[in-house]
């Protein structure tokens, strides 16, 4: 976590003077986000940089705080010193497009113990925000490797008149260690390097069914994965397969959806019954990181070269979004080969203003072929209390006609099902609750896990597969069964087997009446 290289920090005069809150750089008068956004200064990353008062000359002394951003994910632009307890931050818009200002993650070091400070961030793009509703940024230190939540009594936003009134983030914070670094973040971040390393681990398993290979490579040359698990006996050619397609982090800032994948990838790779049951039926592709690029740099939302690529796929460019052309290319080449069948394309986000894991998915003048659409979202409402079908929404707007969701959605087969799964970035509520539950990184896994599980009951409910007591792996479930239990006790988690319940329970039934979802305009842009 600490910086790549432990050379002496730059050193910043203030840009800011405590008594007249005037800027002394260039061409920036106030530090508005419109304004600063478009400055070169915030173009790249600080870079050990020790922020000391104005006028000051000679070596940073202990508690001239030193902030980095210059790794792999980190973003942070700008520092300005407001007066000795107070630091106004600045977000480093996406590589090429400076509209989206959102993700931060920086360290900061050379404290002195005990020290107190404000930091306020001071240009996000978008006023709504989870914040509102009680999310905190994360913290972490070199003694301390957990990620924690800041306590909401210690955050605030509001409308700063310090800032034409730009919404502001501010956070107390108090260093209590000296020889620490300090790390903040807008949420659990997950890297390239930390994918790569993941996927090599399952390379080294060996597994028959999981294979690995570069669908392209990103404008940068990173690469982009495609997972296939299944059966190698259902990959013969001339069987015919039914097909799931699961993607992620096509938004580089939202982490949150690599977790969800990787929790898919390891419930669907293990040797849980359910999972060697659907890989004995259905075909599974997986790409966990559709922007490896935009993740390397610290993007909120946009590739290396500015694009939003979830906006793209209606058409889009070898050389510009070679990650999309690739990942589409397979796609409309399974939809045409007679082997396969293409049930479900499933891209996973995360959500910066609603609570809860839930679907956008695609509204049909069909009603019979709605009717179908919607049957997914409420199956996964059954095994995940986090997912929320009241949330859950159908839309065709034209904003969003180049979503991954709304562009297959309108290629591919009538059977096939297109979906974009959000999770907030902050909390989930239950039915049966009021208390907002803060999502961690294993939650987030979680919901991974209970989507793979999910596909059994859609392939159970339309007989696709069937679970016969007699099976094979039967004993394995047992075992399971109380391996889960034991840890769920442990972890004091409720004792709810999902698995039995799953594989036991009855074929569903698709009663129609009780799903009608009306058309919904979208009411939370981002996808
Ligand atoms: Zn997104």
């Amino acid at each position: 976590m600490s910086s790549e290289n432990n050379d002496e920090p730059t050193l910043s005069p203030s840009k800011k003077s405590s008594n007249t809150n005037t800027a002394n750089n260039n061409n920036a008068n106030n530090s508005d986000s419109e304004s600063d956004v478009n400055n070169e200064h915030l173009i790249g990353n600080v870079q050990r940089v020790a922020i000391v008062p104005p006028n000051y000359e000679g070596k940073p002394k202990k508690g001239h705080l030193i902030f980095d951003a210059s790794f792999e994910c980190g973003n942070l632009g700008r520092i300005d010193y407001v007066n000795d307890f107070e630091y106004d931050l600045f977000i480093r818009p996406d590589t090429c497009c400076p509209r989206f200002r959102c993700w931060f993650l920086f360290t900061v070091e050379n404290v002195k113990a005990d020290q107190r400070v404000i930091f306020h961030i001071v240009n996000f793009s978008k006023a709504k925000s989870l914040y509102r509703d009680g999310m905190t940024p994360i913290v972490k230190s070199t003694s301390r490797k957990r990620w924690q939540r800041l306590p909401t009594r210690n955050v605030f936003y509001y409308r700063s008149p310090d800032h034409r009134k730009n919404y502001v983030m501010s956070f107390t914070f108090c260093f209590d260690r000296e020889d620490d670094v300090y790390q903040f973040a807008y949420s659990f971040p997950y890297t390239y390097t930390k994918l790569q390393n993941y996927l090599d681990n399952i390379e080294q398993r060996r597994l028959d069914y999981v294979q690995r290979r570069p669908l392209v490579y990103s404008v940068q040359k990173r690469r982009l994965d495609l997972l296939t698990v299944a059966n190698p006996a259902l990959l013969a050619k001339g069987r015919r397969k039914k097909v799931v397609i699961v993607t992620a982090r096509v938004h580089p800032g939202e982490t949150p959806s690599s977790y969800v994948c990787q929790g898919f990838i390891e419930f669907i790779i293990s040797d849980n019954p359910i999972a060697q049951l659907l890989r004995d039926n259905i075909v599974f592709y997986i790409v966990p990181m559709l922007n490896p690029d935009g993740v390397f740099l610290g993007n909120q939302r946009c590739s290396l070269l500015g694009f939003d690529l979830n906006r793209v796929w209606n058409d889009p460019s070898i050389w510009a979004h070679p990650e999309i052309y690739g990942i589409k290319t397979h796609i409309m080449k399974l939809n045409e080969d007679a082997d396969f069948e293409l049930d479900f394309f499933i891209d996973i986000h995360a959500h910066s203003t609603m609570m809860n894991g839930f679907m956008y998915g695609n509204v049909y003048e069909d009603a019979n072929r709605f009717e179908k659409h919607s049957i997914f979202p409420r199956l996964l409402s059954r095994n995940a209390e986090d997912f929320s079908i009241n949330n859950t929404t159908f839309n065709r707007d034209a904003l969003k006609a180049g979503t991954g969701r709304r562009t297959l959605g309108g290629c591919l087969q009538d059977s096939t099902h297109c979906y974009t799964l959000e999770v907030s970035f902050f909390s989930y509520q239950t039915s049966t609750t009021t208390q907002a539950i803060p999502y961690t990184e294993e939650l987030y896994q979680q919901l991974g896990r209970n989507l793979a599980r999910t596909f059994l009951d859609f392939y159970k409910s339309n007989n696709y597969v069937s679970w016969s007591p007699s099976c094979s792996i039967m004993p394995r479930l047992k075992e399971d069964r109380i391996k889960s239990r034991l840890s769920r006790q442990s972890a004091n988690m409720p004792i709810v087997d999902q698995d039995e319940a799953l594989l036991n329970n009855e074929a569903y039934n698709l009663s129609t009446q009780e799903f009608i979802y009306p058309e919904t305009r979208n009411n939370n842009e981002p996808e």
